[in-house]
């Protein structure tokens, strides 16, 4: 598998999720998925391999927005 639980990971493209893989199993098929946990709200969400792309950024407090952001390193 690409990913392990504690990477860093990122969706590929679309609607923007950051967080932690938090679990990595395959299907009965074989296929690999991922739960990933945001890493602001905490949601979950399962991904396949595809969507993924290692996140190698941080997460900032914004002193104008008064939220965290991610940033790239
Ligand atoms: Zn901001």
């Amino acid at each position: 598998m690409k990913y392990k639980i504690r990477d860093w990971v990122k969706k590929y493209n679309g609607y923007e999720f950051v967080g932690e893989v938090r679990a990595a199993f395959t299907k009965t098929t074989g296929e690999t998925r991922y739960v990933v946990e945001e890493g602001k709200s905490g949601m979950l969400h399962i991904f396949n391999e595809n969507q993924l792309v290692p996140f190698n950024g941080k997460l900032v407090y914004c002193e104008t927005c008064q939220l965290y952001h991610y940033a790239m390193d």
